[in-house]
């Protein structure tokens, strides 16, 4: 009986313990991240998904107007390049572009490309605040969110059109075909493309996070930015973009910054980079009366 008892006691303490050890690691949803490792495989050639990130890039070029000021593009190019060399990958060629669009928001695509708003530049009030941003985009690539979509859309049905394996064949092969051009519409304009999950959010806060310690900026910045996306959102959240439709809570957001900092990068939120008069030129630059009206809205040919 004793022994039972004591078999009874140990068995609750190993559940016990168990659980404990389970609630620890469930602290910190950034842990299955961290040994992860990063390539193209399960998903396509990274030859295709570059010339999928050209393809795409034009059909955005349809519904959107990139700003057409070099000092702007070359400094937010800089910023862009800076953070992709010290990612988890190295070997594409990044390409960072400002659209005139004032609201808050950025977003990329494929095979190293990046678009930043100018309402994003004009909300940001420091360097490292605008690099969270965008070493947030470059997780997203870094992570094959893009691609994780393509292939979710390859299943998908859109307004009674199969996105299917075939016709993405068919806009790899080159061909300009209707077939062609319906299924990368449906991909854009759709929305599939940047509609990521919660976890990769995750994942790409994760990923630019430490993109941005690695670039030495202080990684308060990206405490900030979550600050500020709160106060905007509190205050109706119209000028935000889908930065705030479709990402997690920057509460939480914020609280999975700190989670990270306080255990594994202590003290890089008081050092590093925060600020440079670039920047600040930057954002005298920034044209302040943009228009969010696209040159031309595009949509999924019927
Ligand atoms: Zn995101």
């Amino acid at each position: 009986m004793k022994l039972f008892a004591n078999w009874h006691r140990m068995l609750t303490l190993v559940i016990v313990s168990a659980l404990f050890v389970s609630v620890m690691a469930a602290q910190n949803p950034y842990d299955k991240f961290r040994n992860k490792e990063y390539t193209n495989k399960g998903y396509m050639s990274e030859q295709d998904e570059l010339k999928l990130a050209e393809q795409v890039h034009q059909e955005l070029l349809k519904q959107m107007r990139l700003v057409d000021d070099r000092s702007i593009n070359d400094y937010v190019n800089r910023l862009g390049q800076n953070l992709a060399a010290r990612s988890e990958r190295r070997n594409i060629p990044w390409k960072f572009y400002v659209v005139n669009d004032k609201t808050i928001n950025a977003f990329a695509t494929l095979g190293g490309r990046v678009y930043v708003h100018t309402g994003l530049i004009s909300a940001t009030t420091s360097e490292a605040q605008l690099a969270s941003v965008i070493g947030h985009e470059i997780g997203h690539i870094v992570g094959r969110h893009g691609l994780e979509n393509v292939k979710r859309a390859n299943s998908m049905k859109t307004q009674g059109a199969v996105i299917g394996a075939t016709i993405l064949g068919a806009i790899l092969g080159g061909q300009q075909g209707a077939e062609a051009g319906m299924a990368l519409g449906s991909l854009v304009a759709g929305g599939f493309l940047m509609k990521h999950s919660r976890e990769a959010e995750r994942e790409a806060d994760f990923l630019g996070l430490y993109n941005l310690k690695n670039a030495n900026y202080n990684t308060g910045g990206m405490i900030e930015m979550f600050q500020m996306l709160q106060q905007v959102s509190k205050g109706g959240g119209g000028s935000l973009g889908s930065i705030l439709a479709s990402h997690p809570d920057p509460r939480e957001r914020e609280a999975n910054t700190r989670t990270e900092i306080s255990a594994y990068l202590q003290g890089t939120d008081r050092r590093g980079i925060s600020n440079s008069n670039e920047f600040q030129r930057l954002k005298g630059l920034v044209p302040t009366a943009q228009t969010s009206t696209p040159a031309r809205k595009t949509r999924p040919r019927p």
